[in-house]
């Protein structure tokens, strides 16, 4: 970054990727432009200073490589690697690379966005029969659940309930999320 600031990218004091959403989009909040489909914006592109476009620069990448080795009976086995490589381009072509991440991360940041006022949106509209289930398996909490409150005040419609769940199996796949959710679903349609 340190490279590409220094070589292509505008003068101003651009490090991070907001500075350059900031460029590209009318504004940052809103969704149609993060997704490039605002007719005001949508063909904005960074503002490149004047370069070399046959310069060399240099910048760091995640990539995988199918690596071999013997297990403990000989055989030859493969594994994939995680390798943060070296990668040397002209700058023209760093350019568009850069413009390109910047238009995916630009539409991430769109989704985000949407996901926020969709689940902001369902909260505040529960129906007395409906909850809306946050899952987040990252954290130690398997859900949030979010429920209509009879009792509800103004400022917020919905009572918040944590769940953690515990299994020794380590699986991650679909099947097993679905089994640490069946005691929360069971619990919730009790309540
Ligand atoms: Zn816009």
């Amino acid at each position: 970054m340190k490279n590409l600031r220094k070589k292509i990218l505008p003068k101003e004091n651009m490090m991070k990727s907001s500075d350059i959403l900031q460029q590209i989009c009318c504004d940052i909040h809103n969704e149609n432009c993060l997704l490039r489909k605002s007719e005001n914006c949508k063909s904005n592109e960074i503002n490149f200073r004047d370069f070399k476009e046959n310069y060399i620069g240099v910048y760091l990448k995640w990539q995988t490589s199918k690596e071999t080795y013997r297990d403990k009976n000989g055989n030859q086995k493969t594994f994939q690697k995680m390798n943060k490589d070296v990668i040397m381009v002209n700058l023209l072509e760093m350019g568009d690379l850069l413009q390109n991440s910047v238009n995916e991360n630009a539409a991430h940041v769109g989704r985000v966005i949407h996901q926020h006022e969709a689940l902001k949106y369902q909260k505040e509209n529960l129906q007395f029969n409906v909850a809306v289930i946050h899952m987040d398996l990252i954290s130690l909490h398997t859900v949030v659940t979010y429920l209509h409150d009879k009792n509800f005040q103004l400022d917020m419609p919905y009572t918040i309930q944590s769940f953690c769940t515990l299994s020794d199996c380590l699986d991650h796949g679909v099947h097993a999320i679905w089994a640490h959710l069946k005691p929360i679903l069971k619990t919730l349609s009790g309540s």
